[in-house]
């Protein structure tokens, strides 16, 4: 997997992916992360990318050119014809879930273009976006963020990534649920035990306790998650 992330703050991406796990899969050469410089593009002679908003209003807005210019340069590099999946990290998009990383975990290359100050010109977004996302319902001051947790997400679902690939596989949402209650030693910590069930080695009713408590917490913690779950899981 190959992100390319069109951003004004290369750095802020640089130095957040290139420690622990996602920093191990790139040195491994399981995912790559490059980080492009909008102001790069500009052809503007103060190396300006941004302007004041038609029809007045506070704040600027990031102007075309630059953002059409260097996706340009990205996808020439990198597939010449194909469309590349390339997403606008924006709070006006649909919420980034583990279905929709699982989905864009299938792709060869993911863009991502972070926006900045008021966002961004309308017309180069229709021009270059296929995913409008957002990280949740509040506002950010920059795009680099959300584009980092979409990043940390999808690359964790990525083969060899992680080094135990069941731990991708049996947590939060894989199911539908919340994951169930996990201890480690010691058997007794403050007075609390660790349920007997967890130590008996009998595997089903260990898998029977787990089910149970994953339905337990996501009815108490996510009522509208266990809604969706208990729907699609009805006996008619
Ligand atoms: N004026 C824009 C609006 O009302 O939709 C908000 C612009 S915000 C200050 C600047 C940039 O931060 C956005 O262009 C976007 O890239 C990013 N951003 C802010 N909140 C976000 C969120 N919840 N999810 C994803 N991106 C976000």
């Amino acid at each position: 997997m190959n992100f390319h992330v069109m951003t004004l703050f290369p750095e802020m991406i640089e130095s957040a992916v290139n420690c622990s796990i996602l920093g191990k899969a790139i040195e491994r050469n399981i995912i790559s992360v490059s980080a492009v410089n909008i102001r790069d593009y500009t052809l503007d002679k103060h190396k300006k990318v941004d302007d004041y908003t038609y029809g007045g209003g506070a704040g600027m807005l990031m102007a075309p050119q630059p953002i059409y210019d260097c996706h340009k340069a990205i996808t020439e590099r990198i597939s010449g014809e194909k469309k590349i999946r390339t997403v606008y990290v924006t709070p006006q998009g649909r919420v980034f879930d583990q279905n929709l990383a699982k989905e864009l975990s299938a792709e060869e290359d993911i863009i991502f273009l972070c926006g900045h100050y008021e966002g961004i010109d309308e017309r180069v977004l229709e021009e270059v976006v296929t995913d409008y996302v957002s990280i949740g319902d509040y506002v950010l001051t920059g795009g680099e963020l959300p584009a980092l947790v979409m990043m940390d997400c999808i690359s964790r679902l990525i083969p060899g990534v992680l080094s135990n690939e069941e731990s991708a596989q049996t947590e939060s949402f894989d199911d539908g649920l919340l994951e169930y209650p996990q201890y480690t030693r010691p058997e007794v910590w403050m007075d609390k035990r660790v349920p007997d069930v967890l130590l008996s080695g009998h595997h089903a009713n260990i898998e029977k306790w787990r089910h149970d408590m994953s339905l337990e917490r996501t009815k108490q913690r996510r009522p509208d998650l266990y809604e969706i779950y208990a729907y699609k899981n009805r006996k008619d």
